[in-house]
């Protein structure tokens, strides 16, 4: 007799070669496609021995939902923030938690540096004039240098030192990290000193409650009103309408957004900035990394269902 696949949870939608995968593996209950009572009634039956958690990064997963699953073992994260999950809340349940770190790194900081460029050189809105046929009329605004500016990224860990790397033949870096790293970029002992420092301000730190807001009307000042922002880190870390206030005031140059507060809800004002760049969080969506990231969240779920432990948990 064929032995009965484990039953595992998942929360969001993944691409048709990460579910195809995981459907080998386990019986997949579509949590986020349920409603009350099919979800009632899986938490009585099949949820008693479930034992995975798939999600997104951008979802997590609630607590009331850990607990909920007695046998649960792994929330495994196809992504590497890990801010919608609470970790110590899933580790007083022995529950492990799996992100999909460094395989994504080179993606988000390429990402990072081209939505520098593009804003500083109006590379967007320089598509927009020819595709509407207006180049023969009028010519677009002059842009900004790029080169020999100053980069200040606020979180140098993994994305932000690979970012750090991709700027330095571009012109000074300088960061912002709770501790002095052993690099050759410029550290400043505040995020406030950093922006103070920097032209260019990129975001790359996690999204934590110490994060929350970390760049705010006060950090904005600093950066002042030649300054530009770019944010691949996540939407918490940023005061959202500090920004828009910020540069319908002329006090911020531009701000280049690939993470927002409420995604996919983009406010309207950041929409109609003409400062403004916008992704839909696209800083991992390559055909090349989206892969490395489901094989990752295969091991990690694989390790598991064999007992092992997890290939890449999140530490606390
Ligand atoms: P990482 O290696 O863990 O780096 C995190 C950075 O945040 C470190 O520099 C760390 O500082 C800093 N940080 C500041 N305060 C912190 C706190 N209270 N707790 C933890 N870290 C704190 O992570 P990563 O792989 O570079 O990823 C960084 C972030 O990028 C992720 O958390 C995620 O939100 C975001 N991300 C976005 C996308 C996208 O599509 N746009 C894709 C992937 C990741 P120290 O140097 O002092 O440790």
């Amino acid at each position: 007799m064929a032995q009965e696949k484990p039953s595992a949870v998942q929360l969001c939608g993944f691409s048709d070669y990460l579910e195809a995968e995981l459907g080998q593996r386990v019986d997949l209950f579509r949590w986020d496609e349920a409603d009350g009572a099919a979800r009632a009634s899986f938490l009585s039956a099949a949820g008693q021995t479930c034992r995975l958690v798939v999600t997104g990064g951008h979802i997590g997963c609630p607590n009331d939902l850990i607990d909920s699953l007695p046998a649960l073992e792994l929330i495994a994260i196809n992504g590497v923030g890990y801010d919608k999950v609470d970790i110590p809340h899933a580790a007083s349940k022995s529950v492990t938690v799996s992100n999909t770190p460094d395989v994504l790194t080179d993606d988000v900081a390429d990402l990072a540096v081209g939505l520098v460029i593009a804003l500083r050189r109006g590379i967007a809105s320089g598509d927009a004039h020819v595709r509407k046929g207006d180049w023969p009329q009028s010519e677009v605004p002059l842009g900004r240098k790029v080169s020999g500016s100053r980069f200040g990224v606020l979180g140098l860990g993994r994305i932000g030192h690979a970012i750090a790397d991709r700027c330095a033949p571009f012109g000074e870096v300088g960061y912002w990290s709770r501790s002095q790293k052993d690099v050759p970029f410029h550290y400043c002992a505040t995020a406030q000193e950093l922006a103070h420092w920097s032209d260019v301000l990129i975001v790359a730190c996690a999204a934590t409650p110490d994060t929350e807001k970390l760049v705010d009307a006060s950090l904005l000042d600093a950066l002042g009103e030649e300054g530009v922002l770019v944010n691949v880190a996540r939407g918490s870390v940023v005061d959202e309408q500090a920004v828009i206030t910020a540069l319908a005031s002329g006090k911020l140059a531009g701000a280049a957004l690939d993470v927002f507060e409420k995604e996919p809800q983009v406010p309207e004002a950041l929409i109609d900035s003409d400062r403004t760049l916008l992704t839909p969080h696209v800083g991992s969506a390559t055909v090349e990394t989206r892969k490395a990231m489901a094989d990752l969240v295969l091991a990690n779920v694989d390790a598991v269902l064999a007992g092992n432990s997890a290939t890449t948990p999140v530490k606390l």
